[in-house]
């Protein structure tokens, strides 16, 4: 089972190597996707490994001279790899209309890149809206012409159900491993359960499935660091740089449930396997929420937050704002006085992939553990 862990970290460390690795085993197209919510289960219907793209911690030395200053450091750690040639085993892109950031992305790259095949997947600014969900079924349909030009094989009704199972055994598991977390922060360390995440987005799901199922009952009875003394709910867009979840466990603090895009938000609310597969997905993403990056004016992120923090008998609320990323600070105002109302202590941290120096993160992250060992609410 150590050998299983150990190399789902190792994906999550180069996840270049399993890339090129099922590439040339299978044959197979690979396709990149960039944050945050993307139907891989299409992508996975046409025969393609979906990979994600959320940037890393690459030195940006090339993609300044594309993207202004004030571009998060993920759209400028994606520019950065492409220039670089990262991504030289990445068949096709998705770009989903996120952000300014990402769309503002998406064309630098589209004359940078002119002949890499790409599908710009523009969502409905307002999903309330009557015209919505019709409009997602429309968009799906036109992912999966792209999807079958690009790989050559039919996407077919039975192989998008095939698929949607498999996503949704995917959610099962991680639900499963999201409640250990919760149950038994000792079984992991903060770095290693963010890692087993991010590997699942590099690995064929039904082989990640198969890796989780074996490695939940072994960490049922793991045991790697004592009961943390101050649990937190972690909100924001990642938890990256990872070291930021290794000093919260150097420090006595544990994630005990999140909130982040890169986690709990893409990964909550199956599809209901019931419907025809594209209603079925589209019927998801109209589902999908709270989240800074869907449009929703009673969104009630505060009171998700508040939710998370009794069901799992949290202490406070991690805010880890990536810097520049204007919908997470868009939210912060409201989801901040929504937590001092109901006297739940918040902490703000602003972060970068790219950042190396975390000595003030340090500080700050024990300064609040302090305070709530304390029992002093802020
Ligand atoms: S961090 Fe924010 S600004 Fe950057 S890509 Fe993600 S949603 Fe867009």
């Amino acid at each position: 089972m150590e050998s299983i862990l150990q190399n789902l970290l190792e994906v999550a460390a180069s996840p270049a190597k399993e890339v090129t690795d099922w590439k040339q085993m299978t044959g197979g197209k690979v396709v990149g996707w960039l944050p945050i919510y993307v139907p891989e289960e299409i992508i996975h219907a046409a025969g393609a490994l979906p990979v994600s793209l959320w940037g890393g911690s690459t030195e940006i030395a090339r993609a300044d001279a594309h993207l202004q200053g004030f571009a998060c450091s993920v759209v400028r750690a994606v520019l950065e790899y492409g220039l670089k040639g990262t991504y030289s085993m990445v068949d096709g892109f998705i770009f989903p209309s996120t952000c300014d950031h990402i769309q503002n992305t998406a064309d630098i790259w589209a004359g940078l890149f002119p002949h890499r095949p790409k599908f710009d997947l523009v969502y409905p600014a307002n999903r309330q809206s009557q015209a919505a969900r019709g409009y997602l079924e429309h968009l799906f349909a036109g992912l999966v012409q792209w999807l079958e030009e690009l790989t050559g094989q039919k996407v077919t009704e039975d192989k998008l159900r095939g698929s949607i199972r498999i996503y949704n055994q995917y959610r099962a598991l991680i639900a499963e491993l999201y409640s250990l977390r919760s149950r038994r922060p000792e079984s992991l360390s903060g770095p290693e359960m963010g890692q087993i995440i991010k590997a699942s987005f590099f690995l064929e799901k039904a082989e990640f499935n198969r890796r989780l199922s074996e490695l939940l009952p072994w960490l049922e009875k793991r045991k790697v660091r004592p009961a943390p003394r101050v649990r937190l709910v972690v909100t924001g867009i990642m938890a990256e740089p990872v070291e930021v979840l290794a000093i919260l466990d150097e420090l006595g603090g544990a994630v005990v449930a999140d909130d982040l895009a890169l986690g709990a938000r893409i990964l909550r609310a199956p599809v209901k396997e019931e419907l025809p597969p594209l209603a079925a997905l589209a019927d998801r993403h109209l589902r999908l929420g709270p989240c800074s990056t869907l449009y929703d004016c009673r969104k009630g992120r505060g009171a998700h937050l508040q939710q998370l923090v009794a069901e799992h008998a949290a202490d406070g609320v991690l805010f880890l704002n990536m810097k520049f990323c204007e919908l997470e600070e868009f939210d912060y105002p409201v989801l901040k006085a929504e937590l001092e109302e109901a006297g739940i202590p918040l902490l703000f941290l602003e972060v970068e992939q790219q950042m190396s120096a975390l000595g003030q993160v340090r500080t700050r992250l024990q300064a609040f553990l302090e305070v709530l060992e304390q029992g002093v609410v802020s």
